[in-house]
């Protein structure tokens, strides 16, 4: 494979197809799959994962700004709709309006603002109202209710009141159970309150990866599926609680992770014992070494803390960082690793052979980092779609 980046990111077609049809089957017939691809698609590119999910039948996304809408707008097929559900600037919602994009509707002054420029414009503003039930993000108060209810009433031809939705603090942890099943009260409290004063929104949604895999009643018009799509549980409880339950027990991991991250070696050297290894003294040979030179450094997204604690996979082998990563490189011993080549590809995230690498054990910290490790992973490294099915 030809390129000029020193290292590629792979997304696989058959293992995203095989995470969607299993997600679907959870959240049930009739339920809107709503794909959550803010940060980059959690680092898998917006511009390369969402024609995939479409592939799939999906054809809702969400992002989390203005910038992510464009890009996820600009690619989009025709039938696909587009949700904001964070930031976005007055100056922006003409445009956002104009091509029908959705956004959340967090405080009253975005509702009066996408008022006033949808009734200049003569058309509906399409709005999800995200409402405050224990998050404490953002959402209406229920103290701005009477204010957001007269104002929706009074202005009905300027806004498609397209979903009525509120986020959960944190469905990926038992320890927030009772918080849990407030926050859903409250939803269900708020939403009847609407409905008795004449506002009915299209669609009820609370549910994200987690919520939809542990708290099916969170499961109602639709659901906003992140992390889980591109084949992560959102925590370890949650695929405990899957794993042991009764309806959906598996014994097959159903969520297939859809991302690698490769590179090749770029040289190889020999070094007689009692020597440092690359930058100052972190790393002493003992015996003579064989190093090979990954062309991946911090500037990558490779981080300088797996110094002397990183691996990847070379010829199926795990091989160790040694030394400190640098800005462009880091270096892996593999003495133990017969006949390793410049060339050979090395994996810093995926499978090669039986072993693998998992986000998870390459952040070396817990699973719940998974998202931060994602959506970190630089927007400049190449993303290939590959279908090689699945191991
Ligand atoms: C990120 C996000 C989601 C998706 O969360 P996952 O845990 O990745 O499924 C859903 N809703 C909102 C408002 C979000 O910000």
């Amino acid at each position: 494979m030809k390129m000029k980046s020193g290292s590629w990111i792979e997304i696989s077609k058959s293992a995203l197809k095989k995470n969607l049809r299993y997600l679907k089957k959870r959240l049930g017939n009739g339920v809107i799959f709503v794909s959550v691809i803010k940060g980059n698609a959690y680092g898998h590119g917006i511009e390369d994962y969402l024609p995939l999910a479409e592939e799939n039948g999906i054809n809702y996304f969400a992002v989390f700004d203005a910038s992510e809408a464009e890009r996820a707008n600009n690619i989009r097929h025709p039938g696909s709709e587009i949700i904001i559900m964070g930031r976005i600037d007055k100056e922006e919602l003409p445009w956002a309006i104009e091509q029908q994009i959705a956004f959340f509707i967090f405080d009253i002054d975005r509702l009066q603002a996408a008022i006033a420029i949808a009734r200049a414009m003569n058309t509906k503003a399409k709005i999800h109202l995200e409402i405050e039930t224990g998050l404490h993000r953002t959402g209406i108060e229920e103290t701005e209710l009477e204010l957001v209810i007269g104002l929706i009433i009074d202005n009905r031809e300027y806004l498609d009141i397209i979903g009525l939705c509120t986020h959960l603090a944190g469905a990926e942890s038992i320890a927030n159970y009772f918080r849990m099943q407030e926050q859903i009260a409250n939803f269900v409290r708020i939403a009847q309150l609407l409905e008795s004063r004449g506002i009915k929104p299209r669609y009820q949604h609370i549910a994200c990866s987690a919520a939809a895999l542990i708290y099916p009643q969170s499961i109602l018009d639709m659901a906003r599926i992140g992390i889980a799509q591109y084949g992560y549980w959102p925590s370890m409880e949650t695929k405990m609680n899957n794993l042991l339950s009764n309806e959906n027990k598996f014994t097959r991991d159903p969520l297939h992770r859809i991302l690698s991250w490769k590179s090749r070696v770029m040289s190889i050297k020999e070094v007689a014992p009692g020597n440092y290894i690359s930058y100052g003294n972190s790393y002493l040979t003992t015996k003579k070494t064989v190093i090979a030179t990954v062309p991946v450094g911090y500037s990558h997204g490779y981080k300088r803390s797996l110094s002397n604690s990183g691996f990847v996979l070379i010829r199926g082998s795990k091989a160790n960082v040694i030394g400190s990563v640098n800005m462009n490189v880091f270096l892996v011993n593999v003495t133990h690793i017969p006949g390793v080549q410049t060339g050979d590809e090395v994996v810093i995230i995926g499978t090669q052979g039986k072993n693998k690498i998992s986000v998870a054990g390459f952040s070396e910290l817990s699973n719940q980092m998974n998202y931060e490790v994602l959506s970190r992973l630089p927007a400049s490294i190449p993303r290939i779609i590959i279908d090689n099915g699945l191991k």
